[in-house]
């Protein structure tokens, strides 16, 4: 048997249909280096060459997806319009090419082992064993070929970094790839280059023996990313480039910026996406990064700051605060500062510490903000805080934006302090409560009997009727709008009447007018709930109208 028709046998069985390039993007010395960003916005320099990409990530977990990870071990929960409850990295994907990715845009070794898996129960091995490879690289390499239908170019961010024992079979899928199409398969490796405090010099070191690894899983990097606090210089190229046998020009320098959409700038001054181009034989067209040109320059030009509190309980890890988890309401927020002309500066209020204090005291945490938002959230912890939050910024007229349990809580709040149902509750928190303002949806309740919870919240893109005359509606300046969701608690229609004499307007409902999507205040500058996440659609091109409202009701406020 030749090699070839060995490697054949074992490896690829279905040819691919389409034929697009592929770039593979791995990661090594440290994790949290922003291969992520790396890959989003080598999409956006093709995209802007008129290429069309697939940006992919590829998780080595066990979970079929992201809405089983607990948030503060994995951080945001970011939802597809296809109704994939995905990693975050998605979330960049999308900022930076400004268009909808897909379920095909997200693999994890838990839906890869489920397919090959159902596979040999369905006889579809036709009696063969099933094996890693060639089975489950099989698998991985349908997927990422899925990623590339329509597509010119599929970037793949392969998750972990280079040498963990977890994510090697993806490693090895795009190794094989590779062999069968070395003319339309590179890789890019994104490592660290640590500046030792005793030392102050930046050391190259690690960034060799991390490409080593890389080597000894047959994979040879077409180019090295080096992420530091500092611009790497000549002579840290040079010897990146003697050690690792890459040419000098192709080791890229990426040191910490101000912003990470100066970053795709920073690229392609190096002219990574050309010698990508001239690496996958694709014709190397202009880059028309006019657009991101002018967006950096406007950020670097906004600096009148506007006081936003976002509170919620997400924020502590250990002597650490994490913001990851609300990691699209944090960049919507900016992009709207900054196409308002200001500067956002966040405060993450924890909403369990607001809890400790007196009623009278949430002031002492939310006085000086000029906004506050209400991000989505789950379960009891932190909510009585979050409620006094929404208190004061009714009584005090600060700009308000809930998103999702922020507008449940504020319906809440209304009921409890405005309307004087004093029990008021999401059954989520209180399954006995007397005035169940927010409920469960009855399809939600039997999967929840059932424990089907993987997936199967309300999730997704869906649209929503705005009212006329309300300032949603103005915000949005359209009567029907599509925006993606991901719960399963809904407002209560039994208490539609009452709530809208405490105050309530109804501002977005489904077509069908059965679910409340959106509700606002009576007599109040700006307060706004929304059950749906509108942080999934917005870009730094492209802002999102209700949170450029927002930020507008904000500015209002600066003394
Ligand atoms: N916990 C609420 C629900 O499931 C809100 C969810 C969210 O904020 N994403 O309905």
């Amino acid at each position: 048997m030749t090699f070839f028709e060995y490697s054949h046998k074992f490896v690829i069985r279905r040819p691919s249909v389409s034929q697009p390039k592929f770039v593979f993007v791995s990661g090594g010395v440290i994790s949290g280096l922003g291969k992520g960003i790396t890959t989003a916005s080598l999409s956006a320099i093709l995209e802007a060459k008129g290429y069309k990409v697939s940006p992919m990530k590829v998780d080595m977990y066990l979970n079929q997806d992201a809405g089983t990870i607990r948030p503060s071990e994995h951080g945001e929960v970011y939802v597809t319009e296809d109704g994939l409850e995905s990693d975050q990295d998605l979330g960049n994907y999308e900022r930076f090419i400004g268009r909808p990715l897909s379920r095909a845009n997200y693999m994890t070794t838990g839906q890869v082992y489920t397919e090959v898996l159902r596979k040999e129960r369905a006889f579809e091995y036709e009696g063969e064993d099933v094996e890693a490879i060639p089975h489950v690289t099989d698998e991985i390499i349908r997927r990422f070929d899925k990623a590339g239908e329509g597509a010119d170019v599929v970037i793949v961010e392969l998750g972990g970094t280079v040498g963990e024992y977890q994510n090697g079979i993806f490693f090895e899928a795009a190794r094989l790839m590779k062999l069968h199409r070395p003319a339309d398969i590179i890789h890019v490796h994104v490592a660290f280059l640590p500046i030792p405090g005793n030392l102050g010099e930046m050391k190259t070191k690690p960034v060799q023996q991390s490409v080593r690894l890389l080597n000894s899983m047959g994979i040879q990097p077409e180019f090295v990313v080096g992420r530091s606090s500092q611009a790497m210089d000549d002579k840290r190229k040079e010897r990146i480039s003697l050690f690792c046998g890459i040419p000098k020009e192709a080791v890229i320098s990426n040191p910490d910026v101000g912003s990470i959409y100066e970053i795709p700038l920073l690229l392609e001054e190096q002219r990574l996406g050309d010698m990508v181009c001239e690496k996958l034989g694709l014709k190397n067209r202009k880059s028309k990064l006019e657009p991101w040109m002018k967006m950096v320059d406007h950020i670097t030009k906004s600096t009148k700051e506007v006081n936003i509190g976002v509170v919620g309980k997400y924020f502590g890890t250990g002597a650490y605060t994490l913001s990851d988890v609300y990691i699209s309401v944090i960049e919507s927020l900016k992009h709207a500062g900054w196409s308002e002309g200001v500067k956002p500066v966040l405060h993450w209020i924890d909403s369990t510490a607001l809890e400790q204090i007196q009623t009278d005291g949430a002031g002492k945490f939310l006085d000086g903000h000029d906004g506050i938002v209400v991000p989505g959230g789950f379960g009891s912890r932190g909510i009585e805080g979050i409620i006094e939050a929404i208190r004061y910024a009714r009584e005090k007229k600060i700009p308000y934006l809930g998103l999702c349990y922020g507008m449940q809580l504020a319906t809440i709040e209304l009921a409890r302090y405005v309307a004087h149902l004093d029990q008021a509750h999401t059954t989520e928190v209180m399954t006995d409560s007397p005035n169940p303002i927010i409920h469960v949806m009855p399809e939600q309740e039997k999967k929840m009997l059932k424990k089907e919870y993987g997936g199967t919240m309300r999730l997704g893109a869906w649209p929503c009727v705005l009212t006329k005359g309300t300032k949603l509606h103005e915000a949005y300046g359209a009567d029907q709008i599509i925006e993606r969701h991901r719960h399963r608690y809904e407002f209560n229609n039994a208490y539609r009447d009452v709530l809208q004499k405490a105050g309530l307007i109804i501002a977005g409902t489904t077509p069908d007018g059965q679910l409340v999507e959106a509700i606002e205040l009576r007599d109040h500058p700006f307060f706004i709930g929304v059950q749906y996440h509108p942080e999934f659609l917005s870009t730094p091109l492209k802002p999102h109208p209700l949170f450029a409202a927002f930020i507008r009701a904000a500015i209002k406020q600066i003394r």
